[in-house]
Order: structure tokens, then sequence, then C-alpha cells
């Protein structure tokens, strides 16, 4: 559908970041150079090289972890709680400040709209820290034990879909109970945890306590080997998930997954039409749908189905989609190369299976990694598009006629970690989310994230809960 008006360009100025050419591993409060080669971190919506990142090699990993030990024998463990928060605080009240250089640096490394890195991700990463510094001095009240003790020393290993909120997750819980950290952020993404690492430094938080090695899957795996780990925290993909919880298996590590997820978005015929078509663009499109929770399969009731989907269709055609960094933009770049090959590849597998696409008529950039808003209608359960995670924004269309279809259908999955429920009824609304395998289960919205809920999967999409009074428990013996 054309659109009704232009809207004149907005960009954010990215004068507010300083992005260096190159940057080092943060060990024992200082930036070192790593023993490893280096590799490139790019903005996916141009191909820039934004900078070079040092690539953590094995030994680089044993120092981070000896002096995350070492702050956490010497120091972090002996502080009492209010001592703890005091840092959280500060720290938080540092992502605030800097939360317009957190939120451009943010889109420009990994390619999400400046919209969703400023008004979602920052807000809430500063909400994370500020939460948990709340917990830090009264954790004998969190239900976990009356004299609940730190692990140790954390691993954490996270993905690039939402660097620095998936790095608030991490860390802000394992700090308040008195752990240490050595975080790996995601290859393509780990522009933002470098910029963490400053603001420890600014909060003066003591050397070791927070440590960031990056580079890709063989650091991961050698921090979450290393001997001298006592928890190992992974939020990323279920192949990946799995291996870690092999390689961990048999030690005394504890270790918590947040793996993938192929969530029902389910719309009821009593539903609010148009509430729901902005819940379904929200469940899909938001950051390109690279969402483990994202309301990936559409399951939508028949008799409505058709009214439904147009409107979808109408609605999908509003959005905007282009520079990142531009204010006006809902949908942003892919975050890499590889991960739009895999959206491209598990679309022609729709294709093949015979479901419709229908896709955004849209000029997509000739440079950097584009994908646009897509559905697929006349999907079974079969599909291979209804059954894997694509992690694009990408919408698969399945229809019911009954609750109990709904619940079979959305049931019918390998994956448990969120879903939709879109009725006027109540009572429908707690018997759904009452019978579904899902971790969390939102009603007439969609994506909504709060540190004070907990999150977290069945099945497939992992085990134990971040955020909340639950996720104290994983950083607590
Ligand atoms: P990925 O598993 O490939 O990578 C995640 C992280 O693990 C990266 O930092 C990567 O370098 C590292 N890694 C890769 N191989 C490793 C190994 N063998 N040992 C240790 N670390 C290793 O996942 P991805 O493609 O970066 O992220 C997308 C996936 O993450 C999706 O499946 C998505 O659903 C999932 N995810 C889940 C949640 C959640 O909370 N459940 C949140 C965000 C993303």
């Amino acid at each position: 559908m054309p659109s009704p008006f232009e809207y004149a360009p907005a960009p954010e100025s990215r004068a507010v970041v300083d992005i260096k050419p190159s940057y080092g591993l943060f060990i024992n409060g200082e930036f070192v150079d790593g023993h490893g080669a280096s590799f490139k971190t790019i903005s996916p919506a141009t191909e820039e090289v934004l900078a070079e990142i040092a690539e953590a090699d094995e030994a680089d990993v044993d120092a981070a972890v000896r002096a995350a030990r070492t702050a956490y024998d010497k120091v972090w463990s002996r502080l009492p709680g209010r001592e703890r928060a005091k840092y959280l605080y500060r720290i938080a009240r540092i992502i605030q400040e800097r939360s317009r250089e957190l939120a451009v640096l943010e889109s420009l490394d990994n390619g999400k709209p400046i919209k969703e890195s400023r008004d979602v991700d920052v807000p809430i990463v500063a909400a994370h820290f500020f939460y948990y510094a709340g917990w830090a001095d009264k954790l004998e009240y969190a239900g976990h034990g009356a004299d609940p003790r730190a692990l140790g020393v954390a691993a954490q290993v996270i993905p690039w879909n939402f660097p620095l909120l998936m790095l608030a997750w991490k860390i802000a819980p394992a700090l308040a109970c008195g752990n240490t950290v050595v975080l790996k952020p995601a290859e393509t993404t780990p522009l933002t945890a470098l910029l963490f690492a400053e603001i420890c430094q600014q909060a003066d938080l003591p050397p070791g306590v927070v440590n960031i090695v990056t580079g890709a899957g063989g650091t991961g795996q050698a921090l979450v080997g290393h001997p001298g780990v006592d928890k190992v925290a992974f939020t990323g993909s279920t192949a990946v998930g799995k291996a870690i919880a092999r390689s961990v298996a048999g030690t005394s590590k504890r270790v918590t997954l947040e793996l993938g997820g192929k969530a029902a978005n389910i719309v009821f015929d009593d539903a609010p039409i148009d509430q729901a078509v902005e819940g379904i663009v929200d469940g899909i499109f938001f950051n390109q749908g690279h969402v483990c929770c994202a309301g990936s399969r559409l399951l939508v009731q028949e008799s409505i189905a058709e009214d439904l989907l147009e409107r979808l269709k109408a609605r999908m055609s509003t959005l905007r989609m282009g520079d990142p960094l531009d204010k006006n933009t809902d949908i942003g770049a892919i975050n890499s190369g590889e991960q739009l090959k895999r959206i491209r590849e598990l679309s022609e597998v729709g294709d093949a299976e015979g479901a419709e696409r229908w896709e955004v008529a849209c000029e997509l950039p000739t440079k950097g990694f584009w994908f646009p808003p897509t559905l697929f209608t006349g999907v079974s359960q079969a599909h291979r598009i209804a059954r894997e995670e694509i992690f694009g924004p990408v919408l698969s269309v399945l229809t019911f006629r009954t609750p109990a279809e709904a619940l079979e259908k959305a049931n019918n999955t390998p994956y448990g970690l969120s879903a939709g429920v879109w009725t006027e009824k109540g009572s429908l609304i707690l018997k759904m989310a009452s019978s579904l395998r899902a971790g969390v289960v939102w009603a007439n919205t969609f994506n909504k994230f709060d540190p004070t809920s907990p999150f977290g999967g069945y099945k497939e999409s992992g085990y134990g809960r971040e955020g909340g009074r639950h996720g104290l428990e994983a950083y607590l013996k």
C-alpha cells in the first residue's frame, strides 16, 4: 500500500560515540592486548568496518578467570551486600547518563533501530542494574535459604541479538549475589560490552570483578571449559547449549541455559483485532525477529483469519525499513551475512514445502544485510518453518477452530520459551496460560520485559530462570 506521506530522514548523530580503531581484552580492570589473532566488527547496515577486536585465546581466558578468582577471594566475596549495591547503583546511573552513547553504539554494531536500542534495550539494561542493586543487601529474604552464599566465578556467554541487555541479565544478578564474572560477548557485537568495561572503570569497580573476553566460539569453549569457573551461564542457540551441557556434565559447575524458541501467538475470534495486529507485528518484527521469544508462529482462529491477515498485511506495509540510526526506522538490518543466509535458506524451504510467501514490497539497500518483513500462509505443523527457529522477520501462519486445537498446536514444538494469547475472555486466558508449556505467557500483549519478572524456558528452550527474585537462585549456593 503506498504510504500516505513520506518521513524526512531523522538520523541520530553518531558523533556521540567514540569508536577506537582497535580494542583489547578487559582483564583485571584494564584493557590488555590478547595473545590471539584479531577480528573485525562491522556495521551490518553498511558493512563498514567499525573496529578491530582482540580474539582471546586459552591463555587470555585463563588470565581472565584467574583475575576473577582473585577478585572474588580477596575483595568481592568479603564486601557486605550494601557495599556491592553501591557499585551496582553507580553502574546503573552511569548507564543512564551514557544512554545515548550506548544506544547509538548498539544500533551501529547490531543493526537494530535506534528507537529500540534507545527506548527498550538501554532503559531495561539500567533497570536491571537498579533492580539487582536492590537485592544485594537483602539476599537472605529472597527465599533461597537463610544464609545464601555466592558461587564464585561465573563464566557467561551471550548472543548478538540483545548484546547489552543480555550482558545486564547476566552481570547484574551475578554481582549482586557476590560472584565475579568473565563474560564473552558474541563475535558480531562486542562493542557495547567493551563500552560497559569502560563504565566499570568509571564506577571504580574493583579490578577483576568484571572481565570481558572477546572472540568467537573457540573463546566461549575455552571459557566454559575452564576448570576455574564455578558457574556457566549461557544464552544462545540450542545446539551450542547442548554442547555446553555435555561439556560440563560430571563437573561441579552449575549451569543455566537460555536457548531458542518458536513461540505461538494465539488469536481468538473475540480478540480486539487491531490491537492483536499490533501485537503480532511487535511479536515477530521487533528487533528484525532476532528474538528468542519472538511470536514466530501465528495461530489464528479460522473464522477471523481472512480479515486479520488483510489487516496484518496492510500494517506490515507501513513498516519503515532502513538506516538503523534513523529515528523513524522500524526494521533495521539483519545482524550478519551468516544469519541472512539462514533466513533465506529456511524461507526457501517454506516455498519448497508448499507454503505461500507474502512479503512487503520495498527496496532493499544495496549494501549490508536486509530481509523484508515476510509471512507464510498455508503452513502445516510438519513444515520446517513451523518447527525451526528462523530468527528473522518471518512469520508462519497456522489456523485453528477450537481452544483445544490451538493448545495442541501451540505445544507441538520442541521449544517452550514464550507464548501469546489474544482474547477478551479472562477465563480463556487463564486456561491457556496454565496449559501452555512455555516459560512466559503474555495475554493481549507481547514481548514485554521487566527486571522483576522471571524469564526462561521448558524443553529445548533451556533451564533456569533469569530476572526477578528467581534469577538470584542461579547465582547462589
Ligand atoms: P550461538 O549459540 O551460535 O552463539 C551464542 C554465543 O555462544 C556466542 O557468543 C558464541 O560465540 C558462543 N559460542 C559459540 N559456540 C560456542 C561453544 N562451542 N562454546 C561456547 N560458546 C560458544 O547463538 P547465536 O546465533 O549467537 O544466537 C542466536 C540464538 O540465541 C538463537 O537460537 C536464540 O533463540 C538464542 N537466544 C536465546 C535467548 C534466551 O533468553 N532464551 C536470548 C537471546 C538469544
